[in-house]
């Protein structure tokens, strides 16, 4: 099998073997490896992505893009003419009781006041939109699919990826930097933090799927419905179709149990039974939300445990950096897992305008990151935005008449602010913030 390492060096190819114009190296070609690409592309550094399936596939289901990361799309130039075309505007987030009562509502994106949309929309088709995006713009030879990247060396001036590829080849990749967006198993982590421990699972059990649906509320909210360890999250990722009404709602049943037997594989697209887990479900018919009916409805089932990894002390050796999950894979709670892969990645674009290909720019990167990420993926193990749903239970077993006797609103409303602050989404701060990189922005410019 053609690795596309073979191919013939020229003007338009990344693989170069000048010092002048070593690419950086890209591990993993997800969300976060491929804003990276597009980010570098745009400040004129050249990149290649090694990435390990051999074909990208539009895999997994819904996820949010928070107001943060969707600003640093549109300076991609992929603004709110193409994403509504893979996604929906979320208007609201929402927690309901056990009983169907609703505890607490907030308006989300433009409707909250942010300069940018909340997206809704379905992983893999962002991943497509990004990966078509990057071919466009930097050319097929940019992405080399196949290509497992298994660990790294360095000198003081550069550093070599070790690859496998599909066909079992290995093969040393040279570049001016390493940049490991591989995801929660990445091996580049792994090896520059051997000592980490396994992979952190707080007992909780996902299962995902997507379920034609008439939209409920306002028709592009998220909503959760139980309590923290036995709940559903739905939300719709598509606009209602105008001849059936029905919207494409992503939902996520969940319930924690004990974890002592620990749980050391996380794969995304691990297929189940809808027998398996609807009767703890059984009898959530709020009237309008009828909850089994929305399970059956889905054509294929996910399993996922909610794992995370503890924080390391740094995301950096020399010129390696992790991005992405490969930093700081956290449980989903706060729907910020690819929202903050995207800021990462333009962090990162901007140190290097500040500090060139160097060290000195990953340095910088890590200080401005790894200890608040750090942070934020503890705070989503304490259970991010869902912790109302947690002093519901705590204060009246989830049973109430008046939310107001149980949390008041004001308690709500401050307990919302410090996650929000916390995650980057206070309003404010990100309206008045600077662009992460300006427009026309160029490396040695
Ligand atoms: C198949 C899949 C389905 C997912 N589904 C959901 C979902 O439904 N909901 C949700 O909230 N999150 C989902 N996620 C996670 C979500 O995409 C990430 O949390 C988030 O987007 C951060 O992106 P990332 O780029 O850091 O990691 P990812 O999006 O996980 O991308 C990592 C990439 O690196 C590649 N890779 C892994 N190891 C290597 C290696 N050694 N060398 C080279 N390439 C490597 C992987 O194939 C993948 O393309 C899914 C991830 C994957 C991979």
């Amino acid at each position: 099998m053609p690795t596309g390492l073979d191919r013939p060096l020229n003007e338009n190819s990344p693989m170069t073997s000048s010092p002048d114009t070593r690419p950086v190296l890209i591990a993993g070609g997800g969300i976060g490896g491929l804003a990276l690409a597009l980010t570098l592309h745009q400040i004129g550094v050249p990149c290649v992505v090694l990435e390990a399936v051999p074909a990208i596939q539009p895999l997994g289901v819904g996820i949010n893009l928070q107001p943060n990361a969707v600003r640093e799309l549109y300076d991609l130039g992929l603004d709110a003419d193409v994403l509504d075309r893979i996604g929906l505007q979320a208007r609201e987030w929402a927690l309901v009781g056990r009983n169907g009562s609703e505890i607490y509502a907030e308006p989300r994106g433009l409707q909250a006041g942010y300069r940018w949309p909340q997206y809704s929309l379905h992983r893999g088709e962002l991943q497509m939109l990004l990966y078509r995006t990057v071919l466009e713009r930097l050319g097929t030879d940019a992405i080399r699919l196949g290509h497992r990247v298994t660990g790294y060396r360095q000198t003081d001036d550069g550093v070599t990826a070790t690859v496998e590829t599909r066909d079992g080849q290995r093969m040393d990749i040279e570049g001016s930097l390493l940049v490991a967006a591989d995801g929660l198993h990445s091996a580049v982590r792994a090896q520059m933090h051997p000592t980490q421990p396994p992979i952190q699972w707080g007992g909780a059990i996902m299962w995902r799927g997507t379920t034609p649906g008439l939209p409920i509320r306002g028709g592009a909210s998220f909503v959760g419905v139980g309590s923290l360890k036995h709940r559903v999250v739905l939300y719709p990722i598509s606009p209602p179709d105008p001849t059936t009404g029905l919207a494409t709602i992503n939902w996520i049943a969940e319930i924690t149990v004990d974890n002592s037997q620990g749980w050391t594989q996380g794969d995304w697209n691990r297929r189940v039974a809808i027998d398996d887990f609807i009767h703890h479900f059984e009898g959530w018919d709020f009237g309008w939300l009828d909850v089994p009916a929305m399970l059956r409805g889905a054509k294929e089932v996910f399993e996922y445990p909610m794992i995370d990894r503890d924080p390391v002390p740094t995301w950096v050796d020399g010129r390696v950096a992790l991005l992405g999950d490969a930093a700081h894979v956290m449980y989903p709670v706060g729907s910020n897992g690819a929202s903050q892969a995207i800021v990462d990645a333009r962090v990162l674009g901007a140190a290097l305008l500040n500090h060139g290909l160097t060290p000195a720019a990953l340095k910088a990167y890590d200080d401005k990151l790894c200890a608040d990420i750090s942070a934020l993926v503890l705070r989503n193990r304490g259970s991010g935005p869902f912790g109302i749903l947690g002093l519901v239970d705590e204060r009246c077993g989830g049973v109430f008449d008046d939310i107001e006797q149980v949390v008041p609103a004001a308690e709500r409303e401050a307990y919302m602010a410090r996650y929000k602050a916390a995650a980057g989404f206070a309003i404010e701060t990100l309206n008045a913030a600077p662009s992460t990189i300006e427009a026309g922005a160029r490396l040695n410019a």
